[in-house]
């Protein structure tokens, strides 16, 4: 009877969308290119508290700020804020945000975590051939460009030789210098961006990210590369930057705009590199091809994808392939000498089998060239507390055990229905030492190969309904978020009394309840939901130094400002990672079983997590990482697990990520 009448936890949770939205005042376009440009009404994705940001289908209504490219019309009133209207649904899969239950059917329809944190693309660029800009007082010479790339050992002969080849090396010991984005409305989302992509090439070795306003000359050749985050149309670019960037003597990745100012500030770019950009598409493209895999692209994603002119394929490699609607394709990315070019920012509307894997991939290029390929499985057994099943447990790691899989149990040690939710009304909460039979299956499945995760300690909040039932399992516990009245699930920001002692403080608590029952603390950490506050992942840090996530990332991380809960992102890696908040991450990418169909969202059955994980097989050195509600058919789990295995993963003990 427990929890039958609760359908959809946390796994998903329809982003609020807030209205939509112009800002006259983005960056430096006059106002006639902007005219026209917009996508109709109540297009955004909403971050947070009904703050809307992007271009896709997805209807909003809601307070806040909507910043974003919408209506052209707006503009040309010379209001700076159209309206949105709407439901607040989106579509598409999210990233997945959330791992929790699905037990049975309910009335209520919930939220899509999923959706929690996704970040839209900049906006659309206001011309599709962007002006180049005056050249500058220093134009770089040809002969400079060709004669720095020799100089770290690429031929211009054999351009095609891959920087993989001659640069790279010791992943341990690159350390890569991420510029981004900082003006316009859409500054924050440059900060954001910089943090994915600090997240992620923290695999292979250290990071610095700042302000690209802020470079000064000659400071790129300290680091094994660079890249750069062109996420607002028309920065302004420093001529250090781009001197230094042509000097060919250290890898650069770019990403979308502003690659104009770049070749304007050679004295002949196309003779250095054998391309040149010829401006954006904008038509609808949902496949990236690459290594013969097509990858997902959200095509709420309006903001155009670079095309080329003059591409030399004989000295300039062609590392995917965007491909249309209507089957015709071009380039996604190009890459020749030192500068990797990628037409656009893939952190945007990221999801399970999305082109942000090529990201991913390409970084190993860019900084661990040398790297064998291997494919590695997780899974983790989900959202075990002292009412769980204990023969459901037994069961499940005796077939995973039975095939060799190590696996990972995330449990909370204390259970807590405040409001006596599965109760008939009366309150009810006990300890894991309450529960011998559940203690015992536990031990069990250590015995077959279960390594014990501490998923907080109550897996919700004291009476808070936050935002399903206040029951254990169900809410958030180290973050708030409450359902509006389009059933979508929105993260308002820390627990009241919030700050990291507190959080010491809980996780303290969870320990004791786990000698309590006779079991050994974990020594890796799950926030229930993957939400937290920056002081509680500061506290897991302190106490774990070792997560296993996917992580929230705020503006004012790296920029030192206040957090900015209101804007969020919501980023899944393909492999470890040491992220910004300094703990070693475990990933999890391919996500879970969720039998039933809600909202707009299809059920995620094996076959889909099968997908999710033929497309992470593009990633040299990946993983696919799924977890597993014990409550369901474990026939289903099985099949993930054997279905991966034929794919080439193999599974590993989660313990032989940690450094
Ligand atoms: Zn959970």
């Amino acid at each position: 009877m427990k929890k039958q009448n609760f359908q959809f936890r946390t796994g998903r949770i329809w982003v609020v969308m807030a209205a939509i939205f112009v800002f006259a005042a983005a960056t430096s376009v006059n106002a006639q290119t902007l005219i026209g440009h917009g996508n109709g009404q109540g297009k955004g994705i909403g971050l947070g508290n009904g703050i809307s940001i992007g271009q896709g289908n997805d209807i909003s209504k809601g307070k806040g700020i909507g910043l974003g490219n919408g209506i052209g019309k707006g503009i040309g009133k010379g209001k700076g804020i159209a309206k949105g209207k709407g439901k607040g649904k989106g579509k598409g899969k999210g990233i997945g945000q959330h791992p929790e239950k699905n037990k049975g059917s309910s009335a209520r329809t919930l939220a899509n975590l999923q959706d929690m944190g996704k970040l839209p693309s900049p906006p659309r660029p206001p011309v599709a051939i962007p002006l180049e800009p005056s050249p500058g007082k220093r134009i770089v010479p040809v002969e400079d460009t060709l004669q720095g790339a020799r100089s770290i050992g690429l031929d211009l002969l054999d351009g095609r030789v891959s920087l993989s080849l001659s640069l790279g090396g010791d992943s341990s010991a690159s350390n890569t210098l991420i510029l981004y984005d900082t003006t316009g409305p859409w500054g924050f989302l440059g900060e954001l961006y910089a943090q994915m992509t600090a997240n992620l090439v923290s695999r292979f070795g250290t990071w610095q990210a700042y302000p690209v306003g802020e470079y000064s000359a000659g400071e790129m050749t300290d680091y094994s590369a660079v890249v750069y985050i062109g996420s607002t149309y028309d920065e302004p670019l420093p001529t250090a930057f781009l001197t230094d960037t042509l000097a060919g003597t250290t890898p650069v990745l770019w990403m979308y705009d502003n690659i104009w100012q770049l070749t304007a500030h050679s004295s002949d770019f196309h003779a250095a590199y054998g391309w040149n950009w010829a401006g954006f598409d904008f038509s609808s493209i949902s496949t990236i091809n690459y290594k013969l895999v097509d990858l997902n692209r959200n095509t709420l994603n309006q903001g155009g994808i670079m095309t080329y002119a003059n591409i030399d394929q004989s000295r300039v490699e062609l590392p995917a392939t965007a491909v249309r609607d209507d089957g015709t394709s071009f380039p996604w990315a190009v890459r020749s000498l030192n500068l990797t070019y990628i037409g656009e920012v893939p952190f945007a509307y990221m999801d399970h089998e999305d082109r942000y894997l090529v990201l991913a991939d390409m970084l190993f290029d860019l900084l661990a060239p040398e790297t064998v390929e291997q494919h590695r499985a997780l899974v983790r057994i989900e959202d075990v507390g002292p009412d769980a099943d204990p023969q459901e447990l037994i069961v499940i790691a005796q077939e995973l055990s039975s095939r060799s899989v190590p696996f990972s149990v995330a449990v909370y040690p204390r259970y807590e229905d405040p409001h006596g939710a599965y109760n008939n009304g009366v309150p009810e909460s006990y300890d894991l030492a309450d529960r011998p039979d559940v203690v015992a299956a536990l031990q069990f499945m250590q015995s077959q190969g279960g390594t014990l995760l501490m998923h907080g300690y109550t897996h919700q909040f004291g009476e808070l309904i936050n935002p399903y039932s206040g029951a254990s399992a169900d809410d958030f516990e180290f973050y708030t978020a409450h359902v509006d009245a389009n059933d979508s699930v929105i993260y308002d920001g820390p627990v009241p009394g919030d700050s990291q002692v507190w959080a010491a403080n809980r996780i303290a608590l969870s320990e004791a309840a786990f000698v309590a029952a006779g079991l050994e603390v974990p020594t890796i950490f799950e926030f229930p939901h993957y939400a937290g506050s920056v002081p509680n992942y500061m506290a897991v840090d302190e106490r774990f130094g070792v997560r296993y996530d996917r992580g929230l990332y705020f503006p004012g991380n790296l920029s030192q400002q206040p957090i900015d809960y209101s804007r969020l992102a919501g980023q899944f890696f393909p492999y470890p990672v040491r992220d910004i908040y300094g703990s070693w991450i475990i990933p999890e990418n391919i996500g879970n079983i969720e039998p039933e169909p809600f909202n707009n969202h299809p059920a995620r059955l094996p076959a889909d997590l099968l997908a999710a994980g033929e497309a992470n097989l593009v990633v040299r050195d990946g993983f696919a990482s799924f977890f597993f509600h014990p409550y369901l058919d474990p026939n289903m789990l099985v099949q993930v697990v054997d279905g991966l295995k034929q794919q080439g993963y193999e599974f590993v003990d989660v313990n032989s990520l940690i450094p």
